[in-house]
């Protein structure tokens, strides 16, 4: 079989799933002004507040909110609508960027399990793939810390909006 380069076949199979779209505030306001509904209201409507428990030096734990793309009862992202993406000019960066986000070059389970449920990576010339992540990922992670870290980590006074109790992810649930 001969191997052919990447392309994305738009199946929306990583729309379904354990993984989540992570959201950053400016993924907020492009979504929310794509869909003409205010920021509070596409929070409400469209979104799950998550606290993660990450590690901070070698003896401490830092607690970080974020927002992800709510999804159904069967694990499908809220926006994708007969297996295709409704807000495909507004998604997030992560599903832009998605399967190359940063755990695909750093997480051998991760990339075992994109490779074999995305069939536009089967069969495909290695030389086609991008040999890391985007450094536009890392770039807007380190804004996005910094962004909490002058906000006194409250994504509610960043954004504006009131949140819901956020469910908490200790390390041991994310590893
Ligand atoms: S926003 Fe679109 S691309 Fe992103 S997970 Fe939802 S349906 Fe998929
Ligand atoms: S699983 Fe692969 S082919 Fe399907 S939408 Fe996602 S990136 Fe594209």
């Amino acid at each position: 079989m001969v191997a052919r380069a990447y392309s994305c076949l738009r199946c929306g199979a990583c729309c379904v799933g354990d993984g989540s779209a992570f959201l950053y505030p400016d993924d907020l306001r492009t979504l929310a002004g794509h869909l003409g509904l205010s920021l509070q209201t596409m929070v409400d409507r469209h979104t799950d507040y998550l606290i993660l428990e990450l590690p901070d030096g070698p003896n401490g734990w830092v607690y970080l909110p974020y927002l992800i793309l709510r999804k159904d009862s069967k694990e499908r992202c809220v926006f994708l609508k007969e297996g295709l993406c409704s807000v495909h000019a507004a998604k997030p960066a992560q599903c832009r960027e998605t399967p190359f986000v940063d755990e695909f070059f750093s997480d051998d389970e991760w990339n075992a399990a994109v490779r074999k449920s995305c069939p536009a990576l089967r069969d495909v010339d290695p030389a086609t793939l991008p040999k890391s992540a985007a450094p536009a990922a890392a770039d807007r992670e380190r804004r996005y810390l910094e962004l909490l870290r002058e906000n006194s980590y409250s994504l509610e006074k960043i954004l504006g909006v009131t949140l819901p109790a956020p469910r908490i992810l200790t390390r041991a649930e994310l590893s």
